[in-house]
């Protein structure tokens, strides 16, 4: 029988170490080196929740300001298809 013993504070001699955020004891190999403190299985979870979050939140914005969406979808395009990548300094087309 072999106890666990949690409370130490001390970083275990293998090369493992505890998430933060799971609380799940892995690898070195486990983690990204930033955020080292939290396992790639709970970083990518968080990329991933982050990534929705932020397409959801788009999405809402276009369908509430449809219009202006369509409006800048159409001044992009316009200005992609005549090759200006760069701003035109003191544009006076747009009110
Ligand atoms: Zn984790």
């Amino acid at each position: 029988m072999h106890e666990q013993d949690n409370a130490l504070p001390a970083e275990p001699p293998s090369p493992s170490k505890q998430c933060s955020r799971c609380g799940a004891t892995k690898l070195i190999s486990a983690f990204y080196s930033n955020p080292s403190t939290v396992c790639k299985d709970c970083h990518n979870k968080a990329s991933r929740f982050t990534g929705a979050c932020r397409r959801a939140a788009i999405a809402r914005l276009v369908s509430t300001h449809i219009a202006e969406y369509r409006a800048l979808l159409a001044a992009e395009r316009e200005r992609r298809q005549h090759g200006q990548h760069t701003m035109p300094g003191g544009g006076s087309d747009v009110a």
